[in-house]
């Protein structure tokens, strides 16, 4: 007889940096889902872990929480799923995570799961650390007091993980045992109250649910009313009911651990903690060392990441070549190289970035230092909608914003994170630094000011200013005009310093890559292949014409091969749809000081911003592989055709500076904020008002100065 197959699901619960991700990453490896909780963007991490030949697992990384009365959306995750059993997410048993040097604190939320009545284990996390500072835990008298299995672990050494999962292979148990805390008259008639709506639970699972009525959100409105008439009938005062159950918990289980408990060390590492933190936290040198930190988190994005980006750029400069040489000329090779290939090409070349980016700051969390970032800058931020932890995404965001938005997942606040998204994108990143270097020398000569202020120098600065005050300034009427319900609390609890799990660290460096490729890839890569269309084709036989048009010119002005293929590709652009596009878009932008070649540029600019440069190029018949000062000098020497002013003058450029500065032109970017936020609502609001700002700007700055 075959033996019968097990499958369940245990949920990993514990509070925040308890170390509960460590060890899940530990018992799944790679072999994780992410998604996220239905209606909600808290992320769902889930991963399945094979025991033996007839039992598999799959784990459920629930969020951190430190009870059931939640302060956070995170928390509320936790607390729906437990009083649901309908709940898909709803577990069949519960691997409570605590760090042992912690238990006086972790404890709490353990006892509550407890009286839910899920089945439990208790895993004692760190359990190197309480080694190294001699603690020692009584297990056998913890786990009878307790009523459930306790296992020492360590997610660094991998030590108690068999113990662990020998404690998984077996089935769960309903539990038998007696709740911890013992419901008061009153709350054991609203739990009474409540059984014909949720039969089968246990009468603290009901008081819960009593407690959360208001927002629970699989409850009907007939018996949220119920339950609400129910409680005032009792006297039922729900904040004081919490404060005094939460305070007969600690009464219970904190001498518990006296007897089972026995440290000695422990207080060398909080004081080295302390010492640490005088230095790190100081209001005057913390920001200086945090400052020191970003720069080089911004040089390794910045500047380390270009030789990685350029030889990925190079092999598909490489490949393109191949291919065109190997397949005949035609559609089926222009849309594979200049569609399809330009497209991966776009996708593969911000892995560096966002692999770097996450390396450094999966270290400086892991290490326990952004906690403290976070910390120091949460104050501040929090007066423009933002976060502490939001320094990260807008220092980053003058790389790039993408691995920058990708970053903003740490922040646990989900408005301060919507915010950070939504107004990162206005950080300048490297891809307008072209754009800025064409330009710039039409608004600013080259002189030097006071001395030794070079003018350019500091428009260019000026520029980058720019988007940090629109950045600010977005984020303080995000703060006004998004409603949410969840309060913006500052940090309580810092964790203490240690030495960093390599292997988280590299699990996500791997899952920021690997969502970035293959959620936000999709996207890049379908509006690639249309950016590609519209420049490649063109209505009727608008392209023929053209080329011909170009060979006739060709042949007639005796021009060489390259100087011809140039101008037939300057006429092909014209006659194109993106071409099209361009003059539509005339009427439009003209109050701008722009016409229709900048018009194609705007569009093509969408592909990445850089792209200006070869648009401007490929306009004017300057030929492939023309760099900045090529096209700069070109523009310099273009004139109205109206006035025969030179067009580039102070008003039209300063202008489509602003644009760039502020317009939301990054197909990437807006992929990546449809991936993190889950909807595409984000991405084309923040469309809206970053384009919406950039025209109000430019039309003001053209009409004042022209
Ligand atoms: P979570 O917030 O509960 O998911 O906690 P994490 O898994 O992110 O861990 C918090 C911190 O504790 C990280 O810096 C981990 O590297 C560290 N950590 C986790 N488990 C252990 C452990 O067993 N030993 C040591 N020394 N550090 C650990």
């Amino acid at each position: 007889m075959a033996a019968a197959t097990h499958y369940y699901t245990v949920a990993l619960m514990g509070n925040p940096n308890s170390g509960k991700s460590s060890v899940f990453n530990r018992l799944t490896g790679l072999r994780q889902k992410v998604g996220n909780f239905p209606g909600v963007t808290v992320e769902k991490k889930s991963g399945e872990l094979r025991l033996d030949a007839h039992t598999t697992v799959n784990i459920i990384d629930f969020p951190g929480a430190y009870s059931l009365y939640p302060n956070s959306l995170d928390e509320r995750i936790v607390v729906q799923t437990l009083l649901n059993r309908a709940d898909d997410s709803y577990p069949d048993r519960v691997v409570y995570v605590a760090d042992v040097t912690r238990l006086e604190k972790h404890l709490l939320l353990f006892t509550q799961l407890h009286d839910l009545g899920l089945p439990l284990i208790l895993a004692l996390n760190m359990a190197d650390v309480a080694a190294e500072e001699g603690l020692q835990v009584d297990i056998p008298a913890l786990s009878a007091q307790l009523q459930a299995p306790v296992v020492l672990l360590s997610s660094r050494t991998g030590q108690g993980f068999e113990a662990l999962e020998e404690l998984l292979r077996q089935p769960p148990q309903p539990l038998a045992g007696q709740p911890f805390y013992t419901l008061t008259p009153a709350e054991n008639r609203l739990a009474a109250a409540l059984e014909v709506l949720a039969p089968g639970t246990t009468p603290y699972q009901r008081l819960v649910i009593a407690h959360h009525i208001d927002w629970l959100p699989w409850v009907a409105k007939a018996d949220r009313l119920g339950v609400q008439a129910a409680a005032e009938a009792v006297g039922f005062q729900p904040l004081r009911a919490q404060v005094d159950e939460t305070m007969r918990r600690y009464d219970w289980f904190t001498p518990l651990l006296a007897r089972a408990v026995r440290s000695q060390g422990q207080a060398a590492r909080q004081q080295f903690s302390t010492r640490l933190d005088r230095i790190l936290t100081h209001a005057f040198s913390g920001p200086l060392i945090f400052l020191l930190i970003m720069l080089l988190v911004f040089q390794a994005i910045y500047a380390w990441a270009s030789y990685p980006m350029d030889a990925i750029d190079w092999l598909f400069a490489s490949a393109a070549e191949g291919l065109q040489q190997w397949l005949p000329a035609g559609w089926l090779s222009s849309l594979l190289v200049d569609g399809i290939l330009a497209g991966l090409g776009g996708i593969v070349v911000f892995v560096p970035q966002i692999a770097l980016l996450f390396l450094l700051i999966g270290l400086l969390e892991e290490v326990g230092y952004m906690a403290r970032a976070a910390f120091m800058f949460d104050r501040l931020m929090q007066f423009f909608g933002l976060n502490g932890r939001s320094m990260v995404a807008l220092i980053s965001g003058g790389a790039c914003a993408i691995p920058a938005i990708m970053s903003a997942r740490t922040i646990g606040n989900h408005k301060e994170r919507l915010i950070t998204i939504l107004v990162t994108p206005f950080i300048s990143c490297s891809a307008r630094i072209p754009v800025y270097t064409v330009l710039i020398g039409f608004v600013a000569p080259p002189v030097t000011v006071w001395g030794f202020l070079n003018l350019q120098g500091l428009a260019f600065m000026g520029l980058y200013l720019l988007g940090i005050l629109a950045a600010l300034l977005f984020g303080l009427i995000f703060k006004y005009i998004l409603r949410s319900e969840e309060r913006s609390y500052l940090m309580l609890e810092l964790p203490e310093y240690r030495p960093p799990v390599w292997r988280n660290v590299g699990l996500t460096v791997w899952e920021k890559v690997k969502t970035f490729v293959v959620e936000a890839g999709k996207i890049i890569l379908v509006i690639s292949v249309i950016l590609w269309a519209l420049s490649s084709y063109g209505p009727g036989n608008a392209m023929e014409e053209a080329r011909a048009a170009a060979a006739r010119t060709a042949a007639t002005e005796q021009l060489d091969a390259d100087a011809a293929a140039a101008l037939s590709a300057t006429r092909e652009l014209e006659a194109s749809y993106a071409g099209h596009m361009g003059k539509l878009l005339e009427p439009a932008i003209a109050p701008l000081g722009f016409d229709w070649r900048i018009g194609i540029a705007l569009i093509t600019s969408f592909a990445a911003r850089e792209v200006f440069v070869g648009t401007m190029s490929t306009i004017y018949s300057l030929g492939d592989g023309s760099d900045e000062l090529t096209v700069r000098d070109r523009l310099a020497a273009e004139r109205h055709p109206e006035t025969g002013e030179p067009f580039y003058n102070l008003a039209t450029s300063l202008s489509l500076l602003l644009f760039y500065v502020f317009a939301m032109m990054c197909m990437s970017t807006l992929a990546v904020v449809k991936r993190e936020t889950g909807s595409w609502r984000w991405p084309i609001l923040q469309f809206v008002f970053m384009t919406g700002l950039a025209y109000l700007s430019s039309l003001l700055v053209y009409q004042w100065l022209s």
